[in-house]
């Protein structure tokens, strides 16, 4: 069995130069990969790019920091992308306050493909950025019970993962876990249940040790899979069954 990336952008720009390379060696080194939509245009890619590629599904969505003066239409074309074929679930959105964009546009996306996601039937990946109480308090008056999902990126301590564990969401995890002074993020997986965790590498960004300052590649996730197993005391081949069997029950509806 092999590592799976739950969360990468290799439809950037960054990948321009050498997206055919990064491929082969997904194709070898991964059983899986979920490549992430942030806005209609991406979604779109998105939606292509997944066609006739075995080992890759994708999302489509419109991520908040992309939400500012969003159009009804928009939205409309994210509900149409997310029944097409090998799309896995709508994301990324949510809410980061951390660039002061238009709150109330961030509130009105992620509510509408909140809804989307419930019509439609599919999981959410969540993105939440300096803003987990707000999301947490959002979600919950939503009824978030009646949805699956991924805090993608967690990056806050253990007290705010419970909350988000209690809603029944998966945790993301990512290079950052292996940055020396994140000892709460390490805590934070140390605490949370290996049936809710999801590696992932959100490439081209936050390389984990030891490529920080580089790009980073989906091959990468493997980093992200040794620390956790670190953490966990869990072996890497069980740790790879129980991440496989977490990516059928979230996004695959497997029981
Ligand atoms: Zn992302």
């Amino acid at each position: 069995m092999n590592f799976i990336d739950t969360h990468c952008h290799l439809l950037l720009k960054q990948f321009d130069e050498d997206r055919q390379e990064i491929m082969k060696k997904v194709n070898e080194e991964l059983d899986l990969l979920i490549e992430i939509g942030i806005n209609v245009e991406t979604s779109k890619n998105v939606v292509d790019f997944v066609k006739n590629k075995e080992k890759i599904f994708g999302t489509v969505g419109i991520h908040p920091t992309e939400s500012e003066g969003l159009k009804e239409t928009d939205l409309d074309e994210i509900k149409e992308l997310s029944r097409k074929p090998k799309i896995v679930a709508i994301g990324e959105i949510g809410l980061d306050f951390h660039w002061e964009t238009n709150k109330q546009d961030q509130y009105k996306s992620l509510d509408t493909q909140l809804d989307i996601a419930k019509e439609v039937g599919l999981p959410v990946v969540f993105h939440i950025r300096d803003a987990y109480d707000e999301a947490y308090n959002f979600l919950q008056k939503k009824g978030l019970s009646e949805y699956k999902g991924v805090v993608h990126c967690f990056s806050s301590d253990w007290e705010k993962a419970q909350k988000f564990l209690d809603l029944g969401l998966y945790i993301g995890f990512d290079g950052p876990i292996t940055y020396p002074k994140n000892n709460k993020l390490r805590e934070v997986v140390e605490k949370t249940p290996v049936e809710r965790i999801l590696p992932e590498t959100d490439s081209p960004f936050l390389p984990p040790v030891p490529f920080r300052g580089k790009r980073n590649k989906p091959t990468y996730v493997k980093y992200i899979y040794e620390k956790i197993s670190e953490i966990k005391g869990i072996d890497i081949e069980t740790l790879k069954e129980i991440i496989k069997s977490n990516v059928e029950k979230l996004f695959f509806n497997k029981v």
